[in-house]
């Protein structure tokens, strides 16, 4: 579960190319990182993984499936959005449950897949309080156990930790990347930060201009850079 592959993707918006058309296979429980310069297709190469948005042409597959053209929510997959999106006046139980209770899933069960989460993300002393008590790590992991419930085949992150300080950036990297090792699961992550790239990835696809510059490993991306671009952006000397 988790496999996905781009086949000659392209997005344009109206005369706008803005992804030419691109190739890439993520596999099963892979963390891979989306890196690049701002405006250079990061978010719309995520939003039309999720579906939030439609290809203009090619295709998109989902272990072994083709969805392109599938409504998101069809498509297994659990966009986590900033720590802002959630809802103020709801507990932490209730913002967590709220997919599930969307889904009309039984409250039995609702509660045994909110206990879990918050067992996984540290947060059972917390969830009868309101985001606004709680502190912007535990606000995201809030944003985190909303996904996890849903129990998706892969977690898509875009740039969820842009508006927190540095220290609480540092300790939230560690605690995604400990997150995937418990769980396991497909996870893509977006971001312009070439240091959460390079400690976060077990694959980097380094973007510029829509292009795929280079997939790689951090170590490969590091010590053979394919080009001036990657060696420029990953900051190795070449
Ligand atoms: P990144 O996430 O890497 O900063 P984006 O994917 O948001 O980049 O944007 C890539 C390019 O596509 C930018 O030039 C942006 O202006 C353009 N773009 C993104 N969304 C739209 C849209 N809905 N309509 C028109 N242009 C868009
Ligand atoms: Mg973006």
């Amino acid at each position: 579960m988790g496999q996905i592959i781009l086949k000659k993707v392209n997005k344009s918006f109206g005369e706008t190319q803005v992804i030419p058309g691109i190739d890439l296979t993520i596999n099963e429980g892979e963390f891979v990182v989306f890196v690049g310069p701002s405006g250079c297709g990061k978010s719309t190469l995520l939003r039309l993984i999720a579906g939030l948005e439609d290809t203009t042409s090619g295709i998109i597959e989902i272990d072994g499936r083709d969805v392109t053209g599938e409504a998101p929510a069809k498509r297994g997959l659990a966009m986590v959005f900033q720590s802002y999106a959630l809802y103020p006046h709801m507990s932490v139980r209730n913002n967590i449950a709220f997919p599930l209770k969307m889904a009309k899933m039984s409250p039995e069960a609702i509660d045994k897949k909110v206990t879990e989460a918050a067992r996984v993300l540290n947060l059972t002393n917390y969830l009868e309080r309101r985001p606004g008590q709680l502190s912007g790590g535990q606000r995201q992991r809030v944003a985190i156990g909303r996904a996890i419930v849903r129990e998706p085949s892969a977690f898509l992150f875009d740039e969820p930790l842009s508006n927190l300080d540095a220290a609480l950036r540092g300790t939230m990297r560690l605690e995604i990347s400990e997150l995937h090792h418990q769980l396991k699961t497909t996870m893509i992550y977006v971001t312009h930060d070439q240091v959460e790239a390079m400690t976060m990835a077990d694959k980097i696809v380094v973007l510029n201009a829509g292009n795929i510059e280079q997939v790689g490993s951090p170590l490969d991306l590091y010590n053979k850079p394919d080009n001036l671009f990657v060696a420029g952006f990953i900051g190795s000397p070449r």
